[in-house]
């Protein structure tokens, strides 16, 4: 079991857009298993590749309550984003102790693979559809304090100084 290193804003190579898996072998899938082990031993509901600087796209995630039922998605791809939004208080493993209200779409619907490499439907909504669109913007090179005024964010530095 690996704990892999998280990569912390303003880290330039959390800006990097990930590129798309050809085909999941042994060492995506390796890698998809210490993402895991990654996310749940830093209490996250959500890490993409990018944050561990494998500029890929993949990421996992876990948003049950029991916390056992991981979610592994491949090549995303959206075929529908709602414009309608809700705000919702946001956190990220790049930007530890720092939470913003942020607003996301409330239903998305995205092919993806899973990691046998079928490919999967998601139709999603709420906390699930909240924590896709932060982990899309991850592979896209974007941190949910790109969503904020230069203002905002120009505090952020400051904490991070
Ligand atoms: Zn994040």
């Amino acid at each position: 079991m690996t704990i892999l290193k998280i990569l912390k804003y303003p880290d330039k190579r959390l800006n990097i857009i990930a590129k798309p898996i050809k085909n999941i072998n042994n060492k995506i899938k390796n890698l998809i298993f210490n993402m895991l082990n990654t996310m749940y031993a830093y209490n996250g509901i959500g890490l993409s590749a990018t944050q561990i600087n494998k500029h890929l796209r993949i990421f996992v995630m876990d948003i049950s309550k029991t916390y056992n039922q991981p979610i592994i998605i491949v090549n995303p791809k959206y075929n529908f984003v709602s414009n309608k939004y809700k705000k919702f208080k946001e956190g990220c493993l790049s930007i530890p102790y720092y939470f913003e209200y942020i607003y996301r779409s409330i239903n998305i619907n995205l092919n993806a693979i899973d990691i046998n490499g079928n490919n999967i439907i998601i139709n999603a909504y709420g906390l699930i559809s909240q924590c896709i669109q932060h982990e899309i913007d991850h592979l896209n090179g974007k941190l949910l304090i790109d969503h904020l005024s230069q203002q905002k964010k120009k505090k952020i530095y400051k904490i991070k100084d």
